[in-house]
């Protein structure tokens, strides 16, 4: 008889789960567990946000009763991974360990310290669940790592996509003695005051909830995605990130329904391909941070670890407003807002929100990356870091310096009726399409909005001179 331990971490579904479908081929018993590395400060895992631990609850809930409708039992224990495995191996006499790998700079050393440490007592086999590819198998010719998306994607798109994503189990056996768990609650990823529960109006969290939005995505919006996925007022993109942070899809499977949507509706290619390109860059986040570990708290271009950012006690009220959507820039208001309310905010104003933070606010990118990480469902160390620092060009691949967004152009451009600001921003409501998007003017009769936080322009200026010192260095 072998028993295995499924390890589920970011792989929180059944099917296409690689680990889990090597653990029913060579184990007779199956105990699944989940483990809380944070509230045991292990120190291994990023910590987790607010708003995502919210989703990992409701996640867990249904991992639970979707594995008990197919015969086992998910164990929830708190505390460091490798202390919390040798007990489970020890109770059960497991004799198999399998999980998913994951690729930031912690979890890679705590997973390489237990297969050390449990080599001896149990067989460990680990999976790719997450990535389309593993980010070692591409490499330039000289064998170093692309910091250039376009290429790296050309590079990993010949690779080839073939295997099929893997069917989901129809029977799950569990162990035959009892094995102790805690029970959800006493995780404690809910809040105390109930503030979730308005955010969590706007969420179906699950396997079979994220295939469900996969559905929508592939009937109603990757035709159009090319065409619409910029602006914030309409539902044009998938909403699927929390789905993929957590794992309640794999990108395998995402890849495969739209290869077989496309092969039927071959005039949909434009918007498929773009949409590809999307898991792409998401691709791109993981590489990067397996590759340069250092981009979790500092720059990946190293020239701007001297960057002149104001000190924390200058920007910390300007920083307050941003987060609190009152800088008196409707377009920003409304994102900040957006995110708050919901834990998600449209791509096109994250870039929106992050360019006024780190260039016209000179704030670090890691205050705002620390703030998207409280608040955000999907929030993820790759693509948050990835992001943040594409924004403030101190990342791969990154916006030029003297790209600095500016907020009422882009307004006018992505939201030019005014819808998106008039959902967020309701002080705003009976302004005309026109005004809506310019910051508030002293005497102008809005009541309950804010002047502008900064002058656009004069923190362009400032922004260009104190990244021209970068340029130069
Ligand atoms: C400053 C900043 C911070 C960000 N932080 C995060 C984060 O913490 N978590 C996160 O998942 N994404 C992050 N992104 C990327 C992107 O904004 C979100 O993935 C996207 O808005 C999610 O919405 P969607 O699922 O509708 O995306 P879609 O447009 O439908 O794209 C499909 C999927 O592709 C992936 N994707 C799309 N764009 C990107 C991108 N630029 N980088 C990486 N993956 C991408 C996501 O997994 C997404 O779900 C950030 C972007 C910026 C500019």
């Amino acid at each position: 008889m072998s028993i295995g331990l499924l390890w589920f971490r970011q792989d929180l579904r059944l099917a296409d789960n690689p680990a889990l479908h090597a653990a029913l081929a060579e184990c007779s018993q199956i105990i699944p567990v989940f483990i809380d590395e944070d509230g045991g400060n292990s120190g291994l895992q990023p910590a987790q946000s607010a708003a995502s631990h919210v989703w990992l609850h409701h996640n867990l809930l249904d991992l639970q009763q979707r594995l008990k409708a197919k015969g086992a039992t998910l164990v929830l224990r708190r505390g460091a991974a490798l202390s919390c495995l040798q007990q489970l191996q020890q109770e059960t006499g497991a004799t198999h360990l399998y999980w998913n790998r994951r690729y930031d700079p912690r979890g890679i050393a705590c997973d390489t310290a237990i297969k050390q440490q449990l080599a001896a007592e149990c067989n460990l086999r680990s999976f790719n669940g997450a990535l389309l590819s593993e980010p070692w198998t591409v490499l330039k010719k000289d064998e170093t790592p692309y910091r250039v998306f376009t290429a790296f994607w050309k590079a990993k798109l010949k690779q080839g996509l073939a295997t099929l994503p893997l069917p989901e189990p129809a029977r799950i056996t569990g162990p035959t003695q009892r094995v102790s768990s805690l029970n959800l609650d006493e995780l404690a990823y809910l809040p105390a005051v109930r503030w979730d529960v308005a955010m969590m109006q706007h969420w179906q969290v699950g396997e079979v909830a994220a295939h469900r939005a996969l559905d929508v995505l592939i009937e109603q919006r990757i035709a159009t995605y090319k065409a619409r996925r910029d602006f914030p007022a309409e539902a044009g993109t998938s909403q699927l990130s929390p789905h993929l942070h957590f794992g309640t899809l794999s990108p395998r499977q995402l890849w495969h329904y739209a290869q077989a949507y496309l092969a039927e509706n071959p005039a949909a290619e434009e918007g498929v391909r773009c949409f590809l390109s999307e898991i792409g860059w998401r691709e791109f986040a993981y590489y990067l941070l397996y590759h340069f570990p250092h981009m979790v708290d500092g720059a990946l271009d190293q020239r701007f670890n001297v960057f002149p950012w104001r000190e924390a006690e200058d920007y910390a009220a300007d920083l307050q407003r941003w987060q609190q959507g009152q800088t008196g820039l409707p377009i920003i208001d409304a994102g900040m807002r957006q995110l708050y309310a919901t834990g998600w905010m449209h791509n096109r104003v994250r870039m929106i929100v992050a360019s006024l933070l780190t260039k016209n606010l000179l704030v670090p990118w890691q205050a705002g990356e620390q703030w998207f990480r409280a608040t955000l469902v999907d929030a993820d160390l790759a693509s948050n870091t990835m992001g943040w620092q594409w924004v403030a060009g101190c990342g791969a691949d990154a916006a030029p310096y003297f790209r600095i967004f500016n907020p009422v152009l882009q307004s006018e451009k992505f939201d030019k009726a005014g819808d998106y600001i008039r959902r967020w921003v309701p002080e705003l409501r009976d302004r005309d399409n026109k005004q809506i998007h310019q910051p508030r003017e002293r005497g102008d009769g809005v009541k309950g909005y804010p002047l502008a936080l900064v002058d656009l322009k004069a923190s362009r200026q400032r922004a260009l001179e104190r990244f021209g010192v970068i340029k130069k260095g």
